[in-house]
Formats: structure tokens, sequence, C-alpha cells
């Protein structure tokens, strides 16, 4: 167990953005091109780093190909030329706030800011109201974004859930009132499983967190079986299990909810091998195992940050070796920069099937590549050939309709394909089950 004599904690936690990036580009020496890069397209995209990002995660001699600045950095390329130019403009003719505000809100509506139907199709209702801060749309899970845990540590350039830290109250999921979920579960007996997620709750105090995990435990209401918390905190600020001064207060909660025969999983978001190698990383999952919780890993794969198979491969064994558990490969969501990050299926099959061949079977509990479309969870299974039509074999890891689930589906192989939507069904047919 580390401690705080251990020199290898910051003296202090420091956030960087938008207003405050000329301090790093001075501490690392970078040039002003990219100063005026990021404060372009962060006016659009959100744009927040910690000293620990800076100081152990990125690689500051290999800019701007390093991964980990890719994680976190905007880079011009995120933003249509025409975009780019008219925004840099505004910049440099000092235009107001208010204004840049304008022309940012109109390039982000662009930008499919609440993809796969999540705003019309997965709110819940009760008496034909919406319940705010909830989605439903798996049976047996319901999502919960609590509202003092809608921001994380730092902004992954990525993140599919970026519309929820630009300033837009009228589309952000968020909810203080867990008792909504209380009666909400109570009424669903089809629900198991609870995940907080956001932004990132263990953004939150213990204390905040406390008052909503703490319902859950003491009412026990409905089926619920699992808390599940998505988070990508032991990525971007290991000190929130160690050294922050309510780490133990959270460890203790973690031991609280096992303690009452819930099962507890921490559903962590690692992008790259690099952020799980640190020496307080791995104290940090050390440190939430020693409290009966799981830990499970997922992550999108993404051009820039992490398409080569031996990434994924390192990643997985690195992960079994501290005892967490693989979980998901998703595919880059069709929403913000996607076109800076996009891989096409065929070779994200490729990526994700030449990694799974180098690791042992502890680490093929991955399940993926993962596309979270409208209706359901899709994983790309195959691509194989049928009466001479090339294909790609699909299956429901999940469905909007439940029945839906493990069943399998053809496509018409395409090589440009990167989502769902580009593709046709297989053998002449006029549209996918699904949609009829
Ligand atoms: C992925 C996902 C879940 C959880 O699915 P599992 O297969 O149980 O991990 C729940 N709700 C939504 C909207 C999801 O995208
Ligand atoms: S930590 Fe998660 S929610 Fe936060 S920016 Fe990254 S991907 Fe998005």
């Amino acid at each position: 167990m580390l401690n705080k004599a251990d020199k290898i904690f910051p003296e202090k936690y420091k956030l960087y953005s938008r207003k405050n990036i000329d301090q790093i580009l001075r501490l690392k020496n970078l040039p002003r091109e990219l100063l005026v890069a990021i404060k372009t397209v962060s006016a659009v995209l959100p744009f927040r780093v910690n000293n620990y990002i800076i100081d152990e995660l990125i690689d500051w001699n290999n800019i701007p190909q390093d991964p980990l600045y890719q994680l976190t950095f905007p880079q011009p390329e995120m933003l249509d030329k025409q975009d780019f130019k008219q925004m840099n403009e505004l910049l440099m003719k000092k235009t107001s706030e208010k204004d840049i505000l304008t022309a940012a809100r109109k390039i982000q509506m662009s930008m499919n800011p609440h993809p796969a139907g999540q705003m019309d199709m997965n709110v819940p209702e009760e008496n034909g109201k919406n319940i705010n801060g909830m989605q439903h749309k798996y049976h047996e899970t319901v999502l919960f974004f609590p509202t003092q845990g809608q921001t994380c540590h730092a902004y992954c350039t990525y993140c599919f859930r970026w519309a929820q830290f630009i300033g837009l109250e009228s589309i952000k999921f968020a909810s203080s009132d867990i008792y909504a979920l209380v009666n909400y579960l109570q009424k669903h007996p089809e629900v198991t499983d609870v995940l907080f997620t956001g932004g990132d709750p263990l953004f939150m105090r213990t204390k905040i967190l406390r008052r909503y995990i703490e319902p859950l435990i003491k009412e026990r209401p409905g089926n619920l079986r699992s808390i599940r918390i998505g988070t990508k905190v032991p990525a971007y600020w290991p000190y929130r299990f160690l050294t922050d001064n309510d780490a133990d207060d959270l460890m203790r909660l973690f031991e609280q909810v096992v303690a009452s025969g819930l099962h507890l999983s921490i559903m962590s978001h690692f992008s790259h091998y690099r952020e799980i190698e640190t020496t307080v990383a791995q104290a940090a999952i050390k440190r939430i195992l020693s409290t009966g919780a799981v830990v499970r890993c997922q992550a999108p794969l993404v051009r820039h940050v992490n398409d080569d198979h031996a990434i994924w491969a390192k990643m997985w064994q690195t992960q079994v070796k501290i005892g967490a558990i693989p979980y998901y490969m998703f595919v880059e969501r069709d929403t913000g920069p996607k076109n800076y990050f996009e891989i096409p299926l065929e070779r994200t099959y490729r990526i994700f099937t030449k990694a799974y061949k180098k690791v042992s079977g502890l680490c093929r509990t991955v399940r993926g590549p993962s596309m979270s479309a409208t209706p359901g969870k899709i994983m790309i299974d195959g691509i194989t050939e049928i009466g001479g039509e090339k294909l790609f074999a699909l299956k429901f890891i999940q469905g909007r309709n439940p029945n839906w689930t493990n069943q399998i589906f053809f496509a018409r192989f395409d090589k440009e394909a990167s989502w769902l939507d580009d593709l046709e069904p297989a053998f002449g047919e006029e549209d996918f089950f699904f949609n009829q």
C-alpha cells in the first residue's frame, strides 16, 4: 500500500482549461501554433486536463502524436475546416465571449450531440412525464446521472457525452433525486442493475456520493442486485482512492455496499495501457479490489489513441495481471469529432481479432467490438462469405427489444462503413429485421 510519504504524489491538484492553457504551454515550452489551435477547438469542444495527466501520463517528447495527448488535448482537425477558420477569426478579432458562444453553439448542434436516440427513446416516463437524469434502454439496467457527477477530471477528446459539458442545460441529463430512482426500481421488478454514470460519478466527494448510494443500500428497492459506477478516475486521478482527504471514506462506502449483499462493479474506462502502468494507478486498483468491489474495464477503439492491436493486447493483459476484468471494446460513436477518430468497421474487427488471438482466455472476457446504436448494442462477430456474398456477421449483445438479445444477422460487407447506419442488409433484403 502506498502512503503519503511516497513522494510520487503531487503537492496539489491543478486543473487546466481554455482559460489557463497558456500556463501548460509555457511549462512544456510548446510552439504558439499549438496554443492557437487548442484555444480555437476548445471554444467549441470541452477541454480540461489536470496536473497528473500533464506530469505523469503525457509524453511531451512525442507531441502531437502521443496517444495520451491525443486523448485529452483538442486537435485542429477535430473541427471542419470552415468551422475552424470561422472560430479562429472570431478569437483573433477578440470577439465578445457571447458572440463566440453563439457561433460555437451552431457548430456544436451540427455535431450530433445526442447520438443513438438517447434523448427521445431512452428516457423513462411516469404519468406521461419524463423522469430526469435517467435512461432505461435495456430491461435489467437503469442509468442514473447524479447532478454533481456531470463533470470529469479531464475531458476525453472523443467523449460521446461531450454535450453534458458545454453548459447546455436543456439537453443535459442530471438528477439529484435518488428517491425518484428508488421509486422507479420498486415499480420495475425487471431492473437488477443501477449504473451511476456521467460525466464521472467519482468526481463527486464521498459525502455526496454517499447520499446517492446509501438509499439504495437501505431501501433495497425492487430486485436490485448490482451497483455499477462508470468512471475514468482510476486513469485520470488515482489519488482519489489513496490520498485524497475522503479516499478512506470512499473505501468504507464501497465496503458498505459489498457488505449489504449488493454486487459493486467499478466500470473503469482505460483507453491505453499506459494509464494502468503508473504505480499510483495500480495501487488505486488494488485498493478498490480490497473493498470487495470488482473492476471491469471498457473503452472505445479510437484512431490516434489506441488503433493498434498490440495496445489492446497489452492493455487487457495488464488489466488481468492487476485483477481487473476486460469487459467491452466499443466502436467510436457517431458524435462530436467523429471524422477525426473513426475507424472503418472492417479495420476495427481486424484490430480486435488480432489482439484477441494474442491473449489467453482470461483476457477474453472482453466483448466487442460493440456499437451502442439505436436498436441496441451490436457487435461485429465476423467477416464471412455466404453464397458468394461477402458479409458482416453481426450480433445483438443487448437489444432495445429484449427478444433481440443474442440474435445474429448479416449486412453486406462494406469496406468504408464505420457505423451501423452505413450498413445495408445482406441477401438483397429490404430492411434489417429490427427495423421491420
Ligand atoms: C451498455 C449499456 C448498458 C449495460 O449493458 P451490459 O451489457 O449489461 O453491460 C445499459 N444501458 C445502456 C444504455 C447501455 O448502453
Ligand atoms: S471520462 Fe468519460 S464522461 Fe468524462 S470525458 Fe472521458 S469519456 Fe467522457
